[in-house]
């Protein structure tokens, strides 16, 4: 698994740059592929992989960090956590210029569907291989009524296996802090996203705790300082993480990219 052999490295520096050595990633220009991950502010993410462009829970539009124009994207599929305002965000508008394909719980996808989009409804703990990867549902501790009070089901996150290279990835989505995150660990987590914002969602704390069930090879806190009320230092937290487990630490600046 990418990184697991690797020393502990500390890489806020580059980061904040916005460049990254691959052999800081575990891999040789040899081995360089053409996935890459881009934080897009909050919780959203693009994935490109494969030749196909993915939007996580695309919050462009009253979103203070988004530094990401959907008018000027293609874009394949659409991922949604759940039915929040900060996650649904701006998947109406880019699905119906893209014609993207919704991939949520089901609920949600029937909500899109009503409005005339594709969808792909699954639930949680099921997974579907899309022709990007594999998509499996993870729980959630959170809600999820859509931003018209429509119930929006059960929260979730995302646990993705590329199809490309095998990369495993976990979209914890908006949660707090549960025991059952050492089972998706298990799984082998290359990459994993979690929020540390609190209030809302895990806060600096249960984060570092949700590190340590699930071991991932690289860190990224999502999910703060959108907001004064999400106000927290990822520095001093990814200090913490590389001290107290295996698991490196990178605190992207919105916009960046890291390739998988
Ligand atoms: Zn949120």
């Amino acid at each position: 698994m990418l990184f697991s052999n690797t020393p502990v490295l500390t890489i806020y520096a580059d980061c904040l740059k916005g460049y990254h050595e691959d052999t800081l990633l575990g891999m040789g220009k040899e081995e360089r592929i053409m996935a890459s991950l881009t934080w897009l502010g909050h919780a959203a993410f693009m994935l490109e992989t494969g030749g196909y462009k993915i939007l996580v829970d695309p919050f462009i539009t009253g979103n203070p960090a988004a530094s990401f124009k959907p008018d000027d994207s293609r874009t394949d599929f659409i991922l949604i956590t759940h039915g929040h305002g900060d996650h649904v965000g701006d998947a109406l508008k880019i699905a119906e210029k893209t014609g993207a394909v919704i991939i949520s719980n089901d609920e949600i996808c029937r909500w899109f569907e009503k409005k005339g989009l594709k969808v792909h409804g699954q639930h949680l703990g099921g997974g579907f291989h899309h022709p990007f990867g594999y998509v499996k549902m993870t729980f959630a501790l959170h809600g999820s009524a859509l931003p018209d009070g429509s119930c929006g089901g059960n929260p979730g996150g995302f646990l993705i296996t590329l199809k490309e290279n095998g990369k495993r990835i976990y979209l914890a989505g908006d949660t707090g802090l549960f025991g059952d995150m050492r089972l998706i660990g298990e799984e082998g987590v290359d990459i994993a996203a979690l929020p540390i914002g609190d209030n809302y969602t895990m806060g600096p704390e249960d984060a570092l705790r949700a590190v340590k069930l699930i071991q991932p090879g690289l860190v990224i806190p999502i999910h703060y300082n959108t907001f004064p009320l999400l106000h927290q230092d990822p520095i001093t937290w990814g200090k913490d993480v590389e001290t107290q487990t295996l698991t490196r630490v990178l605190v992207m600046a919105p916009g960046e990219s890291i390739t998988l």
